[in-house]
């Protein structure tokens, strides 16, 4: 074969190469469901597998892809609470990328976090009751931040970044992270619940504003808050493990937040007036609100 030919040949492949590898890296930032991102994940891991040398450009592709489509939902948009971003389902998918997959220059470590993401995905199955609306969740959080500052304490710098997903989960009404823990960004992921027999899917939201407070105040959801352990004594009540104590919060959280006139029907069962305020009370001085309890 003629050296100009076998140049042709080559790079006819590397263009081809090339070609297939932004295909891949769009298919994940065109991805506008999970289903669309499970295939658009396999199709990179396929890829990377087929082609090791081209892991590490394949890698920046997508780095650069992710950034660019997530930008408008991370920096919260003009018209937007500046401490909360709500991400739209139609979005979420390619926003959550970064809470698995790491944006950093170690492909191995990208590639894990492609796996990891793959299994996430797995967890899910189509919507089966109704979400939590936008306008509830705000309401929510006006009543935590008015009552008790909180999202101040949850997004002292990076807001608060809620990602709604048009699916359900096969264990969680919803979720609370923290995408990176230097700068401590809570994430709240809300689903579609499987079961609202237990308690109402806005309790469910509180709840997880519950978590994401808990992890403010201590920087370790396995660190109890301030005389959490007393309160819980006055009443009677000894739990045994952490896991036991990171609920009791995030419920007393919760109660404390639905408090008032506008959402206490979304309590999960009837409180006395003498309980709600023994709620407020703690929540108040844990959120330096109040005085000890
Ligand atoms: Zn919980």
């Amino acid at each position: 074969m003629a050296l100009d030919e076998r140049t042709k040949k080559q790079m006819e492949a590397y263009k081809k190469r090339t070609q297939m590898m932004l295909g891949v890296v769009s298919k994940i930032a065109k991805a506008r469901t999970l289903d669309e991102l499970r295939s658009g994940v396999t199709a990179f891991i396929e890829f990377s597998d087929a082609n090791p040398k081209l892991k590490s450009q394949l890698c920046d592709h997508l780095v650069e892809i992710i950034i660019e489509a997530s930008k408008p939902y991370i920096s919260p948009l003009p018209s937007q609470n500046k401490n909360i971003v709500f991400v739209p389902p139609d979005a979420a998918p390619v926003v959550m990328i970064p809470n698995y997959v790491p944006i950093v220059d170690s492909e191995d470590m990208m590639y894990d976090g492609s796996s990891r993401l793959l299994a996430k995905i797995s967890e899910f199955s189509d919507p089966m009751e109704d979400a939590a609306t936008e306008e509830e969740m705000n309401a929510v959080l006006d009543s935590a931040q008015t009552k008790f500052k909180v999202i101040d304490i949850v997004a002292p710098s990076k807001p608060l970044m809620i990602l709604s997903f048009d699916n359900t989960h096969a264990i969680h009404n919803c979720e609370c992270g923290v995408s990176d823990p230097s700068v401590r960004q809570s994430v709240i992921l809300v689903y579609h619940p499987r079961d609202v027999s237990g308690c109402d899917r806005v309790f469910i939201f509180a709840h997880e504003i519950g978590h994401a407070l808990h992890f403010a105040l201590t920087g370790n959801i396995d660190v109890v808050p301030d005389r959490f352990d007393a309160f819980n004594e006055a009443l009677g009540i000894n739990f045994q493990t952490i896991r036991q104590k990171q609920e009791a919060f995030a419920d007393v959280a919760a109660f404390a937040m639905l408090n008032n006139s506008g959402l206490k029907k979304h309590l999960p069962h009837q409180f006395s007036d003498t309980m709600l305020g023994l709620y407020d009370r703690y929540i108040g001085y844990v959120t330096g609100n109040h005085m000890k309890p």
